[in-house]
């Protein structure tokens, strides 16, 4: 089985959530890659040395210089005619792009994945990763979101992959690029970060939050995560939010502060290797998913944890 993963990028490193789906599609057969941009050649020889790849293609355009849903997928859709799976990270760029994919050779989408059964057959969660379903499609050609936490990551170097160029496809003038705002952050991406301090409404304030979790993330050098109901409230910014409808985490520690540990929030976070929660209801469902619980007013154990650590 000949696989085509989608390499995630930004114009000069292969994101960590590629290296999970090339661990997911080297379960299903050999390995190719694609990258998509513009003065994408290091991002390909990069891409080239991740072990197991066999071979990467590049499509270097202009037009594909913001990588738009619109105009990558009709290139990996071409791609496609010699390859069984096409496999994307289940990120806000593979979800993006994938079901673009799977319209354009007609078949339906396998999301999410959390492990390889056979060629054919798939887990992946439903209800909030309440259940989960085994999943069996007889489409000819596959098309698979991966999650990022269910595998490990393929090692950066150690694969000696050929590069070939492809042809870049034409811009889709349905979509055109207007502009961008990064968020600039030393701190680690939450989706690769090892440590995450997370929270949640209990912080009652977009100040709060910042004046206390920022110090104690900077300690432990942690990422920043928050609640929805955080985000909502203007704590914190989108891309901070954990959860079913935000990022999927699983770092070796996560501090989940003053969250209530509602359902939703769980489903992005309880893969966790430790969790440790601090709320000051005993009661919160946080606890029963956590494997160090401290009950107390964050106002006054979390300055104290940043100033002893
Ligand atoms: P609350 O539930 O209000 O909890 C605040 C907690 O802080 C309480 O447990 C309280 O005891 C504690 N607290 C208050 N003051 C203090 C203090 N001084 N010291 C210590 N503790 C204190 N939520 C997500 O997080 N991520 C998602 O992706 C997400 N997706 C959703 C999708 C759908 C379709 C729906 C319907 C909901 C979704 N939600 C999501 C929302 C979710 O249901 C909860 O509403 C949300 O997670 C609650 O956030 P919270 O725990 O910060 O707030």
């Amino acid at each position: 089985m000949k696989t085509l993963v989608l390499v995630e990028h930004d114009g000069k490193a292969v994101k960590d959530a590629t290296l999970a789906t090339v661990t997911a599609a080297a379960k299903l057969g050999d390995v190719h890659l694609l990258v998509a941009g513009k003065d994408v050649g290091a991002v390909a020889e990069a891409a080239a040395k991740i072990a197991g790849v066999g071979k990467v293609y590049v499509a270097d355009a202009a037009h594909l210089e913001h990588q738009l849903a619109e105009d990558v997928a009709p290139v990996a859709a071409a791609l496609m005619g010699h390859h069984d799976a096409f496999l994307a990270s289940s990120t806000t760029t593979g979800k993006n792009i994938a079901p673009r994919v799977a319209a354009l050779l007609d078949v339906m989408q396998i999301s999410d994945i959390l492990s390889v059964e056979s060629e054919d057959t798939f887990t992946r969660p439903i209800y909030a990763g309440n259940a989960i379903a085994t999943v069996r499609s007889k489409d000819a050609k596959k098309v698979i979101t991966v999650r990022g936490t269910a595998f490990e990551k393929a090692a950066r170097d150690g694969g000696s992959g050929t590069v070939e160029a492809v042809d870049a496809g034409s811009h889709d003038a349905k979509s055109k690029f207007v502009s961008e705002e990064m968020s600039k952050s030393e701190r680690p991406e939450l989706t690769s970060a090892k440590i995450i301090v997370s929270g949640g409404r209990g912080f009652g304030s977009n100040e709060q939050f910042h004046s206390l979790l920022d110090p104690l993330a900077d300690k432990l050098g942690a990422g920043v995560g928050a609640s929805r109901a955080a985000v909502d409230a203007g704590y914190a910014p989108n891309d901070y939010q954990v959860g079913q409808t935000g990022k999927i985490v699983a770092p070796e520690i996560y501090i989940a502060i003053g969250i209530s540990g509602a359902i939703q929030h769980l489903a992005g976070m309880k893969d966790s290797k430790v969790i440790i929660a601090i709320n000051k209801d005993e009661e919160a469902p946080i606890f029963q998913v956590a494997d160090v619980g401290l009950v107390g007013d964050l106002f006054k154990i979390v300055p104290e944890l940043t100033e002893k650590l």
